[in-house]
């Protein structure tokens, strides 16, 4: 398994997955993405312009928190947490905002582009783009908008323009469709930063790169703080990247457990959920191949989350990758179980996730059992849930007009 590591291959493969399966007039801009990133990434003044950024914009390094009071309340194993929800707007989408703003510098494009599901991924370009004086368009499905309301007016506060999209479901899958389409027309002088570890290659592997910062900080606060590896990593997965960012530095550590956690929505077997590692099968979206969500004529079917980020039919390659491989494994938690984990953790640790890494908690009433006292579990906290409140006051019945 140690050659997990150093995929994707030169052709962007994960194994079977991943890939370019793009139109003619993208085939160029990838390949000059893919030559300006390869050329810069072992560039020490393009590393140090990123540290400086990840130390003084973004404010890393995250802690690495023991969470006691939920470790008392499953009474097993020791429960700490990655604490990405510290990051500057709030969750781990700026390590890669603040990676690939510097990439569409490099390349001298002055229009940027972004798709958003929760918002965040939105409001982590606009912050980049802002701080560069770079114009800033970022598609966002209609439902998404109505539903990340806060999100919408930061975006907007942060000088970029939100384009609504009305097709299909209104979510993360159409906003990306209409992101791609202004790309393909603007090819010239917009940088398109993709949000997770989805698309053509090169990006799964660039979003992965910038992201692995929270895998590699976690190595060495791990031996500081607890002086071993963690037994398991877990983390939630929409299109992947806070998982992929925290498991890629572990993956040659065949002692450390990755476990990724999917959104069941309604339940897996109602079909209304977002998990094509647990009920998908291989196919094409948004030019990558992996698991999706798709009927048996191979159209993708819709999905549904409680969670706006996690909302989505595809994931991003290598984790397909890592499923097959087995190195790591994909439960599902349903909306349901994720609001009692929401309120659980806001109430036990003081800390209000995003209804995202809320799955990742929720999680714990699967797992937390197979560990004993002495073994440790670390949490990807992927961001704070400030975004989600008005959804969570709506599904407790609660009015905030
Ligand atoms: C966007 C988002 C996610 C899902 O995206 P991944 O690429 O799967 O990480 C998870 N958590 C939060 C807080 C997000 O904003």
């Amino acid at each position: 398994m140690n050659n997990l590591t150093n995929l994707p291959n030169s052709e962007g493969f994960f194994g079977e997955y991943g890939g370019k399966f793009v139109p003619e007039t993208l085939m160029h801009a990838l390949k000059e993405l893919d030559e300006t990133y390869s050329k810069l990434k072992n560039n020490p003044k393009f590393i140090e312009e990123i540290d400086q950024d990840l130390v003084q914009f973004v404010g890393r390094p995250s802690p690495l928190y023991f969470a006691k009071r939920l470790t008392d309340h499953y009474s097993g194993p020791q429960i700490w947490l990655k604490r990405e929800d510290l990051n500057h707007t709030g969750a781990h989408k700026i390590n890669n905002t603040v990676g690939q703003i510097l990439l569409a510098k490099a390349m001298g494009k002055k229009r940027i582009i972004a798709e958003t599901g929760a918002g965040q991924h939105g409001v982590a370009t606009a912050t980049v783009a802002a701080r560069l004086g770079l114009e800033c368009h970022i598609y966002m499905g209609a439902k998404d908008v109505e539903r990340q309301s806060l999100n919408v007016y930061r975006i907007k506060l942060l000088g970029a323009e939100v384009h609504a999209v009305d097709s299909g479901t209104a979510t993360l899958k159409d906003a990306l469709n209409e992101a791609m389409r202004d790309w393909v027309t603007n090819i010239e002088d917009t940088y398109y930063i993709i949000g997770s570890v989805t698309g053509p290659h090169p990006y799964p592997m660039i979003v992965r790169d910038f992201n692995a910062i929270v895998g590699r900080e976690l190595r060495k606060q791990s031996i500081e703080q607890f002086s071993q590896y963690p037994d398991a990593i877990i983390a939630c997965v929409g299109g992947g990247s806070n998982a992929m960012g925290i498991f890629h530095p572990f993956l040659d550590e065949s002692n450390v457990e990755l476990i990724g956690v999917e959104a069941a929505g309604s339940g897996l077997m109602s079909g209304m959920h977002a998990a094509p590692l647990n009920d998908g099968e291989p196919g094409i979206l948004h030019g990558a191949k992996s698991y999706l969500m798709q009927d048996e004529n191979g159209q993708v079917i819709d999905t549904h989350s409680v969670s706006a980020g996690l909302d989505y039919p595809g994931v991003g390659p290598e984790h397909s990758n890592l499923k097959d491989s087995g190195r790591a494994n994909y439960i599902a938690v349903d909306d349901k179980e994720v609001l009692d984990s929401f309120h659980l953790i806001t109430k036990l640790e003081g800390i209000m996730p995003a209804l995202e890494t809320a799955h990742a908690f929720a999680a714990l009433d699967h797992i937390a059992k197979n560990y004993k006292s002495n073994q440790y579990l670390v949490i990807n906290v992927s961001g704070r849930g400030d975004k989600d409140i008005n959804t969570v006051a709506t599904m407790d019945g609660i009015s905030l007009d």
